[in-house]
């Protein structure tokens, strides 16, 4: 099996890539290295069947010529973090929307299925118990830079669900809460590495607005198993499933239970969201899935604890090495990179 990762230099991506090529797959990777970066594969490099193209979905011909030497895809490829999407909404949007279409096009004309990543985004701030895959969306002003992710996103949505009515595309699409665990970075926002690698620096945690809002957060080392049984299991086509971890936590317990975990004696320092973001920033004050669709069709049931969670980001933090220096000497001797 030949399977296209877009993004696959991303944190989610480079897990997947590693979790393919142990099943047996041979792997291409296309992946513009925006926001990811090759020492995401760094585990898999050696891996004779790992191919990694640099491109960006927004080429067209790139696009075609990738999706045209697999037998499927798994689209990952997106501007993401919330940092990342309120500082640049144009980069954001075009890279969602546009280049989630090539790939919507590029899998139509070549007849091979797809798996597309979505988001809890979507959901915006509706705090219902559990959100299930048909809950309302919640969405504030299309003028506020932070709903431009869930918007281009829920377009992404039903465009692969026009696509699937109108031109028989197999596409799968899932909803990822808030997935999280080793090299995933904290510099576009995600707030658990964040967290931790302030713990390991002796700096005060950030914690924004009152720290009372609260989130799932599951293991990436749960959600890619699951993500890719969703995408070889024929009755998942056309549908949408969420992934998400099974406990509600506090930011700020999240911080303590960091604080308590690493050791450190760093203080929490609570930021209020006008200074963290953009004035006039909205936060979500609660997520929650409702995982029992996935549950019911392939079993899905996340067992990782939030504190494993936490120790998983720690140990990764300390054992990581300069990127930049694995990059320049490792990647063009282990990996064959390609530009286009
Ligand atoms: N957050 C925080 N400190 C940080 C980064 C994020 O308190 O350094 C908060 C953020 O405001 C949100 C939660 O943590 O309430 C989760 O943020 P993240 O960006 O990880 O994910 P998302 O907002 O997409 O759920």
């Amino acid at each position: 099996m030949r399977t296209l990762v877009t993004g696959g230099a991303g944190f989610i991506g480079g897990h997947l890539v590693e979790h393919l090529l142990e099943q047996g797959d041979e792997v291409l990777v296309l992946d513009d290295l925006s926001t990811g970066s090759l020492s995401n594969l760094r585990t898999s490099r050696r891996h004779p069947g790992l191919e990694v193209e640099i491109g960006s979905i927004l080429d067209p011909v790139a696009v075609n010529d990738a999706v045209g030497r697999v037998d499927r895809v798994f689209h990952l490829a997106a501007a993401v973090g919330v940092k990342l999407i309120v500082e640049h909404p144009l980069q954001s949007l075009r890279t969602n929307i546009h280049g989630t279409e090539n790939i919507l096009m590029a899998c139509t004309e070549k007849d091979v299925p797809l798996l597309l990543a979505s988001t809890s985004e979507i959901y915006g701030k509706n705090t219902a118990d559990k959100l299930s895959e048909d809950a309302d969306r919640i969405l504030g002003s299309p003028l506020k830079s932070r709903w431009t992710y869930a918007a281009a996103k829920g377009i992404d949505e039903s465009f692969a669900k026009a696509y699937h009515d109108e031109h028989g595309l197999q596409v799968t699409i899932v909803r990822l809460f808030n997935t999280v665990g080793p090299r995933q970075k904290g510099r576009y926002g995600m707030v658990v590495p964040n967290l931790v690698g302030q713990a390991l620096r002796g700096e005060p945690l950030t914690v924004f607005g009152d720290g009372r809002q609260t989130r799932c957060f599951s293991s990436v080392n749960d959600i890619v198993p699951a993500v890719v049984r969703l995408a070889e299991t024929p009755a998942a086509v056309g549908q949408a499933f969420n992934l998400g971890g099974q406990h509600e936590i506090a930011i700020l317990h999240l911080a303590s239970r960091i604080l308590e975990i690493t050791g450190s004696h760093s203080g929490i320092r609570l930021v209020p969201y006008d200074q963290a973001y953009a004035p006039g920033y909205e936060d979500m004050r609660r997520r929650v899935p409702d995982n029992a669709k996935a549950r019911e069709l392939i079993g899905f049931d996340p067992q990782t604890s939030i504190d494993d969670i936490i120790a998983g980001v720690a140990a990764g933090l300390l054992n990581s090495v300069d990127e930049d220096d694995w990059v320049m000497s490792q990647a063009g001797a282990d990996l064959q990179v390609a530009t286009s």
